[in-house]
């Protein structure tokens, strides 16, 4: 499997380092996909860590499937009609300023928010909505971006899409189509050449060992948890088990830049919000990190890492040296 992956992995990278001009070779040809499903997820997962990667020359690209049309505006001070009015093109440029802060580029996909269906029975899906579309209908613009922006790592969500919202479950079928589907030239022959992305991991964001952490942390220093009662109600249920963390990402010095990020969000984000319940400097301490779960590889690496380009860079870097 590693000889396989490695040669395909080897082979595109040649590529690059062709492209690339031979004195450049510093510009890191390492890239890093973050898939979403609405805008905002991106501030809210892995923020940080992407934060940290364009810092250090890694190129970024998020792509976010829909365009959260059907978002409700979750910060009181920002119900107002004109906002209503068209909250399509507001959540563009929230999106826009958190893109600038984050450091990374952005691509719509240029799908329909499907809403968050509340009540009971659940409401039927709006027609045309991402989440009613085929797979491979789904799947394509993603296929793709992989193929355009040839990332050696992808982010996506897990199987339960982090959360239960239909886009995000979507997400993350699509999300493993396209890692399967972009390396094979036999699929989706019309959306470019074949790539095959080294990595795919999960976000694991609220896991329980994290908010335990935030949590004993906040008492320590004498201050109120807001996971209290999340923390008391939390059931261990044998056949969910949390998510299997293989990586964590050092990237506590990014945080400011994360909660900036999602601060632009504006319309979904109030700043007296639970996003916001837990200071800084006791999230520095308690738990300095972005946590992922490595779902697929074609490449040799050994967890725990604490580095998504693990196993990826000297492949990359002793083939942009052949050619320099
Ligand atoms: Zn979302």
């Amino acid at each position: 499997m590693s000889a396989v992956s490695t040669d395909s992995a080897g082979a595109t990278a040649s590529q690059q380092a062709e492209d690339d001009d031979a004195g450049s070779r510093a510009s890191a040809p390492l890239r890093l996909m973050a898939v979403h499903a609405h805008p905002d997820d991106e501030s809210s997962k892995g923020a940080a860590t992407m934060a940290r990667y364009a810092r250090e020359g890694v190129e970024v690209l998020v792509v976010t499937l829909t365009g959260g049309e059907r978002g409700d505006i979750l910060n009181k001070a920002m119900e107002r009609p004109e906002i209503r009015a068209d909250l399509a093109a507001v959540r563009r440029a929230e999106m826009a300023r958190a893109r600038e802060i984050l450091g990374v580029r952005q691509e719509f996909l240029g799908f329909t928010d499907s809403g968050l269906p509340e009540g009971d029975p659940l409401p039927p899906l709006p027609e045309g909505c991402f989440a009613l579309q085929p797979l491979e209908t789904a799947a394509r613009p993603l296929v793709r971006a992989v193929r355009e922006f040839r990332p050696q790592v992808i982010l996506g969500y897990d199987e339960n899409g982090g959360y239960p919202h239909p886009d995000h479950v979507k997400c993350h079928q699509v999300t493993i189509e396209a890692f399967e589907a972009a390396g094979d030239p036999d699929r989706y022959p019309d959306c470019g050449q074949p790539w095959q992305p080294a990595k795919l991991y999960y976000f694991a964001t609220f896991h329980k060992a994290r908010l335990t952490a935030l949590h004993e942390e906040m008492l320590r220093r004498g201050l109120k948890s807001p996971y209290e009662d999340w923390l008391k109600e939390w059931v261990d249920d044998p056949d969910k088990p949390g998510p299997d963390i293989t990586t964590r990402v050092p990237c506590a010095d990014f945080f400011d830049i994360r909660d900036q990020a999602l601060l632009a969000h504006a319309t979904q984000i109030d700043p007296e919000g639970s996003w916001f319940a837990i200071p800084r400097d006791v999230q520095r301490a308690a738990w300095p990190t972005e946590d992922f779960h490595l779902a697929r590889s074609v490449v040799d690496t050994e967890k725990p890492e604490d580095d998504l380009f693990a196993g990826v860079r000297h492949i990359v870097s002793s083939t942009s040296g052949r050619s320099g």
